[in-house]
């Protein structure tokens, strides 16, 4: 199975795509969360996306392109992925079409997770990451056992500086104005599967997989 989790910023892309990853026995691929990795490892990448993210701006597809097409050429991807926060622009749904072609991967779905904008404003404020393992939270929805610390890991847990909410709002425009043609590209191809983002997360995780096997 390969897989596109399309969606606003705090959507649930990330935490649909860990669910489904376990359930298909497949990599879950973050671009956010290769970045973040960078940016802590103070890489060459890191350094170039840093300023972009702080922002709520989208990193240059030039610098998102490549390592997608890389990361899915390796050993762990033959059986499938779930590409979660890429491809966020035409340009790189086209880089996307054209890597997966050259390897002969036949991407199978792409899956919208359907949340209105007033809904995100309210969730990205909730929402906790931890700096050791980068699992996420949420205060209200899915609270971790201790507060402010990993279940997973007991690292601490942060608000993203990127999900306050003035950030918020600058991603939810780019959202809108750079990525939401994705939804009509990915129809056009007959790879489009949209879901209610709004309701409890075992029924979105619910509606999904019903909707991949109905195909
Ligand atoms: P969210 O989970 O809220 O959708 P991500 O963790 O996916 O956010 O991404 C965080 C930030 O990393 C984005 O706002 C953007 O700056 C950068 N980023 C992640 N993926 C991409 C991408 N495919 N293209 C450009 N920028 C990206
Ligand atoms: P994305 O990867 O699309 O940015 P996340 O999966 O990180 O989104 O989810 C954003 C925030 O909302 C997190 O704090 C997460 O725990 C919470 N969340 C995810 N799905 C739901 C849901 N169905 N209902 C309520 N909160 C949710
Ligand atoms: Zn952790």
């Amino acid at each position: 199975m390969r897989l596109i989790m399309l969606g606003a910023p705090g959507a649930g892309k990330g935490t649909q795509a860990k669910i489904l990853a376990d359930t298909y026995k497949i990599p879950h691929i973050s671009t956010g969360d290769i970045f973040r990795a960078n940016i802590k490892g103070g890489t060459e990448l890191g350094k170039k996306a840093k300023s972009y993210m702080d922002a709520g701006a989208l990193v240059p597809d030039e610098l998102v392109c490549e390592l997608v097409a890389d990361r899915i050429a390796q050993e762990d991807c033959r059986d499938g992925y779930i590409l979660d926060g890429f491809p966020r622009t035409i340009p790189q749904a086209e880089a996307l079409d054209q890597a997966a072609e050259a390897l002969g991967q036949k991407l199978d779905y792409a899956v919208d997770i359907d949340v209105p904008d007033e809904s995100i404003i309210n969730r990205m404020s909730g929402r906790r990451a931890c700096v050791g393992c980068g699992a996420t939270y949420h205060i209200k929805f899915n609270a971790p056992k201790k507060a402010d610390i990993c279940d997973t890991c007991g690292a601490e847990l942060i608000l993203r500086e990127d999900d306050k909410p003035e950030t918020v709002q600058k991603r939810l425009s780019v959202y809108h104005e750079q990525t939401q043609p994705l939804i009509d590209y990915y129809t056009k191809k007959q790879m489009l599967v949209s879901v209610d983002g709004t309701q409890s997360m075992s029924d979105v995780t619910t509606a999904i997989l019903n909707a991949l096997k109905e195909d």
